[in-house]
């Protein structure tokens, strides 16, 4: 075999650092809970989001980087149940690799969002409240 002539693997490369702000640390620990997976190589801070948006994940093309930005107005709001839909939304698309889904069930006879992937809140936090367990395990799978 060749002996290694100075290049570098490109996983030498890699920053597997994880910096998440305090804020959402607890939301981040239970969603590595219920989704039995570690949450690695990702920055998660409060940020300018833009005008339409609370929250978004972003992916580098270039690198491993992987970064999620919250808009603070909304934060400071937001009831816990409302910011961990949306900290489990962005970590669906930053680690779960998840799209968007605005699809409807029926559950107990009542038209329900299917998933935390849903593009806007609109009708999820109710439904969220009711049927947490059914959404954790549709965000996972
Ligand atoms: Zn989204």
């Amino acid at each position: 075999m060749l002996p290694n002539c100075g290049t570098v693997k490109q996983d030498e490369h890699i920053d597997v650092r994880t910096k998440i702000s305090k804020a959402f640390s607890e939301h981040v620990a239970n969603f590595e809970h219920i989704c039995d997976m570690k949450v690695n190589a990702i920055t998660i801070k409060f940020g300018n989001t833009g005008k339409s948006r609370i929250g978004y994940c972003r992916l580098s093309i270039d690198t491993p980087e992987k970064e999620i930005v919250i808009q603070r107005d909304y934060w400071d709001k937001a009831s816990y149940n409302e910011r961990e839909v949306l900290v489990f939304h962005e970590l669906g698309h930053c680690i779960l690799d998840r799209d968007h889904d605005n699809t409807f069930i029926i559950k107990d006879n009542k038209s329900i969002p299917k998933s935390i992937m849903k593009s806007n809140n609109i009708g999820l936090l109710v439904s969220y409240e009711t049927y947490k367990t059914y959404y954790h395990k549709e965000l996972c799978e």
